[in-house]
């Protein structure tokens, strides 16, 4: 077989999933290569949250647009994503209430189901949890989870029906680049060519991107997850939340509930570390955490816990574009928060490549040359991972 394409696609994560299927919609039949196997890095680890709350409205109108695809998944992709849906419930300090307010109006400008509730409404909601530490939340009755590794599963396989090659156990080691122009890369079955390559290798970005010889700031973010069993008391499910309060979040799955916490997350270690193993001390405080909110699982059991690696930028946004080498764009940074995007980044990033702009939602703002002018994104708060 021929190793050359229109385009070749560094990782088959979410990001380079959803491009692929994106450009097959096209009739662009892209490569995949990947080096280890679909979803093995991050999105293999995510934790799945789907919600439209952010403090940046790229960020939400992104969410929104994957949205869309999560909830019509069979129409729109084929196979399944495993969307279920739980309700979503966002918690503030009380010192955070006007950016929550100002939150869900940006949220509900764009067209997203989001309500500022009371705490008494969440006690209504779910009486197996604490609510005398905060008085009001965000609520998306829509929102929920889905299962990361069978979304960006589906997404290959519909690429896949379309012409899209998907080269498994195929690391890029090197990038052949001349005159200024990407060329192909050098990889662990050869050289593969193609005038567009795309770096969608999550964590593993930042490397290529150096090779590339793009000075840009990049780092690695591990992030723990645990799952607990519930007590049977507090019932067959629960909304999916973020507790800023405790610097957390849960959501339910089947009779397990699965925690991260924003905290304790560690930038910069090679992402080739232990993520069969959550962290020392971890599961301690997880356990703390999650009984703060909801009392009752003191009774619970522990199930498992684990780790994962993102890549992360100094914004905690994603570098979506062209950064200096002709035919070279950059699909990585998610920052902890890249699940629940994918199917709309890929779609922008299809236009951007096939038409020269996205159109679907604008993704000008997160450019990777914003770093060199100074313009980094922020919200009005730093937005929580998930
Ligand atoms: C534990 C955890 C929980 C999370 N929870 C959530 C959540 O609830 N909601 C949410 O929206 N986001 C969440 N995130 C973030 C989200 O999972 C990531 O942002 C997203 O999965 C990144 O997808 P990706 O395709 O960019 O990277 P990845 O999924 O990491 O894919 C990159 C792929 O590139 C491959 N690769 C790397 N280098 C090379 C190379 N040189 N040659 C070939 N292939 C290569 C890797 O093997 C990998 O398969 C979480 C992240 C973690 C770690």
């Amino acid at each position: 077989m021929t190793n050359t394409s229109d385009i070749i696609i560094i990782g088959a994560g979410i990001h380079g999933a959803s491009l692929a299927f994106h450009l097959a919609q096209r009739g662009v039949k892209a490569t995949i290569l990947e080096k280890q196997f679909v979803a093995a890095g991050a999105t293999g680890r995510s934790s799945g949250l789907v919600r439209m709350h952010y403090d940046t409205e790229v960020d939400s109108r992104l969410a929104w647009e994957s949205f869309r695809f999560f909830r019509n998944w069979s129409e729109l992709v084929g196979g399944n994503c495993g969307f279920t849906r739980t309700g979503f419930i966002q918690i503030v300090a009380r010192k955070n209430i006007d950016d929550l307010r100002a939150n869900v109006a940006m949220q509900q400008r764009v067209g997203i189901s989001s309500f500022l509730i009371s705490a008494d409404d969440v006690h209504r909601l779910v009486p197996s949890f604490k609510t005398d530490d905060f008085d009001f939340a965000a609520y998306e009755p829509e929102s929920g989870y889905a299962m990361p590794s069978d979304t960006a599963a589906a997404m290959v396989t519909a690429a896949r029906a379309k012409g899209a090659r998907l080269v498994q156990d195929c690391a890029v080691m090197g990038l052949q680049i001349s005159g200024g122009r990407i060329e192909g890369v050098e990889t662990t079955q050869g050289i593969f060519s193609a005038p567009v390559v795309v770096n969608a290798a999550g964590a593993w970005a930042g490397q290529l991107n150096k090779i590339a010889g793009l000075e840009l700031p990049y780092d690695t973010w591990r992030h723990d997850t645990m799952f607990v069993k519930r007590p049977a008391q507090i019932g067959p499910s629960h909304p999916t939340v973020i507790d800023f309060p405790n610097d957390m979040y849960f959501r339910p799955e089947g009779g397990l509930t699965l925690v991260g916490l924003e905290d304790g997350n560690p930038l910069g270690e090679a992402p080739e570390g232990d993520v069969d193993h959550a962290q020392a001390g971890f599961v301690e405080r997880a356990i703390d955490r999650i009984c703060e909110r909801v009392p009752m699982m003191e009774q619970g059991g522990l199930h498992s816990a684990h780790g994962g690696y993102d890549g992360i930028t100094p914004d905690q946004h994603p570098m979506l574009g062209l950064a200096g080498l002709d035919g070279f764009y950059l699909d990585c940074g998610f920052s902890g928060t890249g699940f629940k995007i994918g199917p709309a980044v890929g779609l922008c990033m299809s236009e951007l490549i096939l038409d020269g702009a996205a159109k679907t939602v604008d993704i000008s703002s997160l450019t990777p040359l914003r770093f060199a002018a100074g313009k980094l994104v922020s919200g009005q708060y730093q937005s929580m991972w998930h």
